[in-house]
């Protein structure tokens, strides 16, 4: 194109009269910008085509595009880098555009029995029971749908994870002791389809800036992520990504609240008037951005325990559901308060350490009402380990497979209900963090684990609608290998 505007101008330069030169001139321009236009047009229509065939397509029609295409033509190609490696159902062939999972007892977490599960658009289109086996029958004749046989295995919800370190914690040991941030695939393996990322005590060498840019990764994979924003420190310290935790939650998408930390040797030791006003900040930002707008409060072991936030819901007009404690089985002076605050109607968050199974029980003895109690991982913090001389003797970081790791000991060896235990980790956290997640329901977003019923493995996650763990294949991240 560039060529036939040089020969088209060096053909008017020698024109001796400026009128004829003029016109020549206008001729040329005119001329030149058709070519161009209609070039452009078929360039971008046959923009899909390989190179070589572009080429030959355009060289074939140039003089013969239809008159009335708009000028500007569709948008030009984008050669576009994939943002995580994906799975199908089907090895080495693409699915088809509905999935439909087939003869498994669904837990929605509340046990439906067994059901056909049609997924399609990320969305759960329909859940069949078996009068409608036919109706699932004549869907298959139509060749659209991917049939997943997982009969007599359990359908769940993909767990709702409220506290991952996606970006690493740790670091309390010195520097070598940082985490290493998140893989794709272990939280995928790990049964979580919607993750909550969070700083920890270091929020110096880690930022909300980084942890957000972690959260829009994992947000272009199947994973849902959210954010905490805020760390251990209190105001005016926090940090934030906009400069103050009300803005980070009115404005920035999957900012859903912000952390902080009572009652601990590495928290800011804030006065009550300083705590009031985070919560204050945390729940106009909240109505502002049509968020829960919580207070995350990473519970020390502190003497004071739930005394500070119990002063905010004493004096102030604020209610007790705009906080949100966690670690809440850490200390058994915790557990006693945990059970006041869930009887005042408060929400309490359990990290599923291996004495989780214990502290969840005694909050089942103490309360009717379990439906405010949580289960989190607090996945990639750090677990240090300390002698009786409190002298460091070890030093690891936890899986994103205890939620995994919490449901089976609960079920399998304590023989609770599979889908109150499910409940703590799906329907609940989602309930209180006011995100639309945590359940199987025609219309909800196809987030379902599918487990082997005897030792409650996971087979096949689907996250947004997609499969993100098979018996062949794992969903990665781009440095996965
Ligand atoms: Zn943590």
């Amino acid at each position: 194109m560039h060529e036939s505007v040089h020969r088209e101008t060096r053909r008017g330069t020698p024109a001796q009269w400026t009128a004829l030169w003029c016109a020549l001139g206008v001729l040329v321009i005119t001329a030149t910008s058709l070519t161009l236009a209609v070039v452009g047009m078929e360039r971008d229509r046959h923009a899909q085509r390989d190179s070589k065939g572009a080429h030959v397509a355009h060289a074939a029609s140039a003089g013969s595009a239809p008159a009335f295409e708009a000028p500007w033509g569709p948008p030009a190609p984008r050669v576009k880098m994939p943002s995580f490696r994906p799975c199908t159902f089907q090895n080495d062939t693409q699915d088809a555009g509905l999935v439909l999972l087939r003869g498994g007892i669904v837990y929605a977490p509340r046990h439906l029995g067994r059901r056909d599960v049609l997924v399609g658009g990320g969305r759960v289109l329909r859940i069949f029971d078996e009068a409608a086996e036919a109706e699932a029958d004549n869907l298959l004749k139509l060749g659209l749908v991917t049939v997943v046989d997982v009969t007599d295995r359990l359908i769940v919800p993909g767990f709702v994870d409220m506290h991952v370190h996606v970006t690493g914690g740790g670091g309390e040991s010195g520097p070598e002791s940082k985490v290493p941030e998140s893989r794709l695939s272990d939280l995928f393996k790990g049964g979580l389809t919607t993750v909550v990322g969070i700083l920890g005590t270091d929020s110096v060498s880690r930022t909300p800036v980084e942890l957000l840019t972690k959260i829009n990764a994992l947000n272009r994979s199947p994973m849902t992520a959210y954010m905490w924003t805020g760390a251990y420190k209190t105001l005016p310290e926090v940090p934030t990504v906009t400069g103050t935790v009300e803005k980070d939650i009115a404005f920035i998408t999957p900012i859903i609240g912000t952390k902080t930390a009572i009652s601990d040797h590495r928290s800011s030791q804030e006065d009550a008037a300083v705590l009031r006003n985070l919560v204050a900040q945390a729940r106009v930002g909240g109505m502002l951005g049509g968020k829960a707008g919580l207070v995350y409060a990473h519970m020390g072991d502190g003497s004071a325990g739930l005394a500070p936030l119990l002063d905010v819901v004493d004096n102030t007009p604020i209610p007790i559901t705009q906080m949100l404690p966690t670690h809440m089985g850490r200390t058994q002076q915790l557990v006693t308060e945990g059970v006041e605050w869930l009887t005042r109607g408060g929400a309490i968050d359990v990290t599923a350490s291996s004495n989780a199974p214990n502290i969840i029980e005694q909050y089942n003895a103490s309360v009717a009402d379990m439906s405010r109690v949580s289960v989190s991982s607090d996945a990639y913090g750090s677990i240090p380990e300390y002698n009786a001389q409190k002298q460091l003797v070890g030093y690891d970081y936890a899986r994103p497979d205890r939620l995994l790791a919490f449901l089976r000991t609960m079920v399998l060896s304590r023989n609770h209900d599979v889908a109150d235990v499910l409940a703590l980790m799906t329907e609940n956290p989602a309930r209180t963090l006011q995100v639309p997640k945590g359940r199987i329901e025609v219309g909800a977003d196809a987030d379902l684990l599918v487990l082997e019923p005897q030792s409650l493995e996971v087979v096949y996650s689907v996250a947004r609608g997609m499969p993100v763990l098979t018996p062949e294949c794992v969903a990665k991240d781009l440095f996965e290998h």
